[in-house]
């Protein structure tokens, strides 16, 4: 019992501070699993994708973290994103935009050392324009489409793009990359059919390195390895692979703190539409965190948190800044205003999580947002 007081020392720190939890990110397991990958991937080399402020984790930390564990290459999906990092890494730091240019940002991203994934003719000519005003030879990656049809220079527009990049000496391309659709169903075989695609297309580019696998890739053996791969979930501790355990370790732990209890008789309806009755006398507590803090909603009446080993369900609806959990289990006294319980950790794995509320361990990391209290380990 003595964990539990001081986790509810700690939840009375959290909740002092005014947070609706304590999310806790392990970097140095966070660096451990980008070096499994590197080893792995070897002798190519893995970049980072820290999209979405790195799943949510917070892009300077992490790539901060990752550029001290010898990552060099770092991928966003917009613009902003990189005029955020681009001060906070070292100058070797190579910064990628995932989405390519939008019409207005070519010259601040050339300004800044930025590197646009050309995905269009469209992008390409904004960025030779850039170039040619700059003065300067603009750095690029190529995005190719093999089969995701999402973004990348679709087939019908591959042959006018080799003609085109003769024209363009000014913008020097870096690498070519493309981006599996289904690289977490190791079954799948779409895999096979977008690593063909692939390797027609690059053999018309036989001196330009390949950026293919992200993290489920990286696990699809060498033939996907090329000479870079682009892991993110991996890297947070997410499963690259569905349906197999999961090689990664832990970097999340999610604890979130009570704001009361109550104990009520039978019949008793809890939350918004009253949805959930109970059927006997039980022990609530209320938690202080809701939907507006990564906790989705399709979690109401089936998801569930925990206390030590106790898993404690989510009765009714889960509301914006709040929800209800059933403690009836837990001993009486123990949880109180300020107690922490386990949302993520060692009991509950994000795609236990995810699984529960019916989505994907990406989209609970890259909702949680920003009220929780951040402790970086
Ligand atoms: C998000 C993304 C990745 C990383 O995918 P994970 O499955 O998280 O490893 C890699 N490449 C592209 C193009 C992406 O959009």
């Amino acid at each position: 019992m003595g964990q539990l007081s001081i986790a509810a020392q700690d939840g009375i720190k959290a909740a002092a501070l005014g947070k609706p939890g304590r999310l806790t990110i392990d970097l140095s397991a966070m660096r451990r699993n980008y070096s499994k990958v590197s080893a792995i991937v070897r002798p190519a080399h893995a970049t980072a994708v820290v999209k979405a402020n790195a799943y949510g984790l917070g892009a300077i930390p992490v790539s901060r973290a990752l550029y001290e564990e010898g990552c060099r290459h770092f991928f966003v999906a917009q613009y902003e994103e990189a005029d955020d990092l681009r001060p906070a890494l070292p100058g070797d730091a190579q910064i990628f935009i995932l989405n390519g240019l939008q019409p207005g940002n070519e010259r601040a991203c050339a300004q800044n050392g930025i590197i646009p994934v050309l995905n269009s003719l469209d992008q390409l000519k904004l960025w030779a324009d850039a170039a040619r005003r700059s003065r300067h030879v603009l750095k690029a990656v190529l995005q190719f489409d093999t089969g995701m049809s999402r973004l990348g220079f679709p087939q019908n527009e591959q042959v006018l793009l080799a003609e085109t990049l003769q024209d363009y000496w000014n913008v020097e391309i870096l690498f070519v990359m493309s981006h599996l659709a289904s690289a977490d169903e190791s079954e799948s075989e779409q895999n096979g059919l977008q690593l063909e695609e692939l390797n027609r297309i690059t053999r018309k580019f036989p001196n330009l390195p390949i950026c293919f696998a992200n993290s489920g890739g990286v696990f699809l053996g060498e033939d996907y390895h090329a000479s870079l791969v682009r892991p993110g979930i991996a890297v947070y501790g997410g499963a690259p692979t569905a349906g197999t355990p999961n090689p990664m370790e832990p970097v999340v732990t999610l604890e979130v703190a009570v704001v009361q209890t109550r104990s009520v008789p039978a019949g008793t309806r809890v939350g918004y539409g009253g949805v959930h009755m109970t059927t006997s006398t039980r022990r609530l507590a209320t938690l202080g965190a809701g939907y507006a803090d990564g906790l989705p909603r399709s979690l109401s009446d089936r998801g569930a948190v925990y206390y030590g080993d106790l898993r404690l369900p989510i009765v009714g609806r889960v509301s914006m800044d709040s929800m209800t959990i059933d403690v009836t289990e837990v001993p009486e006294g123990a949880l109180r205003l300020g107690s922490l319980v386990e949302v993520v950790g060692p009991h509950q794995t994000l795609e236990d999580v995810a699984e529960a509320a019916n989505t994907i361990s990406y989209e609970i990391l890259t909702r949680l947002g920003d009220r929780y209290h951040r402790e970086y380990r």
